[in-house]
């Protein structure tokens, strides 16, 4: 199974497919549209969000960072005058400095990961979407900001008026990604935000073309008329979308076979292209996630 991923609601899945299949069966195409540097070192939020998630070593009390980390270096380093923005945990900023190093080194992200999954013990395939470098930048009425200094440092809070992706143009998916997404198994674009983690995959030269040629589900990630976490919803009506699964169908229904939304959505959808199908999506613990997944890897096989 392939699965296209942001940092929460796919790695919920992923944490709950685990539980049923072999790592080997799975492939992870991961949003890196908002990576960032930070005190030196490169932080891939979702790409490490998916790591940890398939390492058995997430916080999932938050699905970011490892589980009961420390933050004493990004304290003491507040403390000396230099605050990072973001809060790093201290075995976190190790994986971000294995990277670093490996980068400087002369690996490709991909390269990166690869190895970096080998020495977490994953045996999943976990695929960066591009070796080139996206960011995803937040037009609000006073200032333009990069994704994490909306999201993390603002909280969210500013209204948004656009959102775009620098470097969208110029970047292309691995060849990697491409023959992931050429191998004729279904692909499952997971309850992620279509805007800021989905949608940057999709705006890759020649994703869209691939996937009209695939086995495509897609699962929602709103749940009536609001994201179960994270800025999707605030996100979608900047773009004029109606925050509902019918707004997210649109998003993807050139090349969808079959959508699932959740048993809570008020409404029926009726699509002419694609088939529907309505599930308990909610994945609030670890049993909830595996039963979801078993009717996601049953679905995926019909
Ligand atoms: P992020 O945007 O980088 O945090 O990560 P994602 O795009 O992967 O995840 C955010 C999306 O996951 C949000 O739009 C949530 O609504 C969705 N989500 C989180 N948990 C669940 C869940 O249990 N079920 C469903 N259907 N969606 C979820």
């Amino acid at each position: 199974m392939i699965l296209l991923s942001g940092g929460t609601g796919t790695p919920k899945l992923i944490q709950g497919l685990v539980q049923i299949i072999p790592q080997e069966e799975i492939t992870v195409i991961v949003n890196t549209a908002d990576d960032l540097w930070v005190s030196g070192n490169p932080v891939s939020p979702d790409l490490d969000t998916v790591l940890y998630t398939l390492a058995g070593i997430i916080d999932d009390s938050k699905w970011w960072g490892i589980k009961d980390d420390t933050f004493r270096t990004h304290e003491h380093l507040k403390s000396i005058g230099h605050d990072e923005g973001m809060l790093l945990g201290d075995l976190d900023r190790g994986t971000h400095i294995l990277r670093g190093e490996l980068i400087r080194n002369g690996m490709s992200l991909t390269a990166a990961i690869s190895e970096m999954r080998a020495r977490f013990g994953i045996s999943a395939t976990v695929l960066p979407m591009s070796n080139s470098s996206v960011s995803t930048i937040v037009e609000t009425p006073d200032e333009t900001l990069g994704f994490q200094k909306f999201w993390v440092e603002l909280k969210g809070r500013p209204e948004v008026l656009d959102i775009r992706f620098d470097g969208i143009d110029e970047a292309k998916p691995t060849p990697e990604v491409i023959n992931a997404l050429e191998s004729g198994e279904t692909i499952v674009i997971g309850p992620s935000n279509p805007i800021t983690s989905i949608g940057p995959i999709l705006a890759l030269e020649g994703i869209k073309e691939v996937l009209k040629k695939a086995h495509v589900i897609a699962i929602s990630p709103i749940v009536g008329n609001e994201p179960v976490s994270g800025p999707a919803g605030k996100f979608m009506r900047a773009l004029g979308l109606e925050v509902s699964s019918r707004g997210v169908l649109d998003c993807y229904k050139d090349f969808l076979d079959l959508f699932i939304h959740d048993i809570r959505d008020g409404y029926e959808i009726e699509d002419k292209t694609c088939r529907v199908i309505k599930a308990d999506t909610m994945m609030t613990t670890c049993e909830r996630a595996k039963a979801f997944a078993e009717l996601v890897y049953e679905v995926s096989h019909n």
